[in-house]
């Protein structure tokens, strides 16, 4: 049983399709993969995050607050929908990155134009985040890695300064809060099946902040739905999503079900962390050669940062008989389409 939303704005495009994916099963020869197409959310707000920020942008908007503050990645899709969604509600948006290896470590944050690697400019999703009017700081990896909480109050001391209210949105939109995306997407995807016909065996994702593994695996317990969801690490280890969806889950159990018995050790969290290859964002040639074949094969377009491994990792973990027994399993397409771009040089070799 899930209990009573919170409130909800409508941003995403939902229902988002479901669809067979024959020619990749085929070759495969092991269960029917179906593609729940979360790509399609929307087009400049496209992906995941929109999910989460359905919630999030309502608490933000229900607390009075004028400016949302989020971090990421230099290519952060999560950061992206941030910001063209405070254009379309008319607030300000204030993107805290982390900037590329390389950038000089310092206390002060880099403004963008001195941040870009050289050769290239405002691309993928950075070039979005700037056009839809986000205020945007960067900071070395390091800095960024060991300092983010003071830099998040910094920002929000000076906002304040200036009379504005600041909603702070945490890495991926990753909290008790945002879990409500992917609970909502759970029971959406047992709307799916029914209407297919279907009762896939597992359902596959990209993790790199964790609240779309664990909204799913949450909602799918709530919903007394045997079905098994598996997260691909695209970073971090196994036991850190482990922890993460627990906290996240004790978060959401403390402000939405508390009377209930503890909910987050009876969940079976399962994550795969062999396919990050050399780290976050960092692709290796059998990813790219995975990419390539599954937008020739099935006009899947995927992104080397998190769908890319996500899927290659399904694919293997299907040869190597992890789903022997299974006839159906769905992959979520996450989208990530903006930060494809940055890849072209590695992608047409
Ligand atoms: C953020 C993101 C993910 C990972 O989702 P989390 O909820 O952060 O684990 C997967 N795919 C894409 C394209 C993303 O932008």
């Amino acid at each position: 049983m899930i209990p009573p939303f919170p409130a909800q704005l409508s941003l995403a495009h939902t229902p988002t399709p479901l669809r067979p994916l024959d020619r990749i099963s085929e070759a495969l020869g092991g269960p029917r993969i179906w593609l729940k197409c979360d790509d399609q959310t929307g087009s400049a707000v496209s992906g995941n995050k929109i999910r989460k920020l359905e919630f999030l942008m309502a608490d933000a908007l229900q607390r009075g607050c004028d400016t949302v503050v989020t971090c990421g990645g230099l290519q952060s899709n999560h950061c992206r929908a941030t910001a063209v969604i405070a254009a379309q509600l008319g607030l300000a948006c204030h993107l805290v990155l982390r900037g590329p290896k390389g950038l000089i470590e310092q206390p002060t944050s880099y403004s963008v134009d001195d941040a870009i690697p050289s050769g290239s400019g405002y691309e993928g999703n950075l070039l979005l985040d700037a056009l839809c009017g986000a205020e945007i700081s960067v900071y070395s990896p390091r800095y960024f890695t060991h300092n983010l909480r003071t830099i998040f109050e910094s920002v929000e001391k000076r906002y304040g300064e200036s009379g504005r209210h600041c909603y702070s949105i945490p890495t991926g939109g990753s909290n008790g809060l945002g879990l409500w995306g992917y609970i909502a997407a759970a029971q959406e995807m047992l709307a799916d099946f029914s209407a297919h016909g279907i009762e896939p065996g597992g359902v596959v994702c990209a993790s790199g902040s964790g609240g779309t593994q664990g909204g799913l695996t949450l909602g799918f317990h709530l919903l007394a739905s045997n079905v098994s969801v598996t997260g691909v690490a695209v970073c971090d280890s196994a036991e850190y999503f482990h922890r993460k969806i627990i906290d996240d889950v004790d978060q959401w159990q403390g402000l939405f079900m508390s009377s209930s018995p503890n909910l987050s050790e009876s969940l079976s969290i399962q994550t795969i962390e062999e396919y990050i290859g050399p780290g976050y964002s960092v692709g290796y040639p059998e990813l790219f050669e995975c990419i390539r074949w599954a937008a020739k094969t099935e006009g899947v377009v995927l992104d080397p940062v998190y769908t890319g491994k996500a899927f290659y990792g399904l694919i293997e973990e299907i040869k190597k008989g992890r789903f022997v027994g299974v006839s159906d399993i769905v992959f979520v397409h996450t989208g990530g389409i903006y930060g494809l771009f940055p890849y072209s040089a590695e992608l047409m070799v």
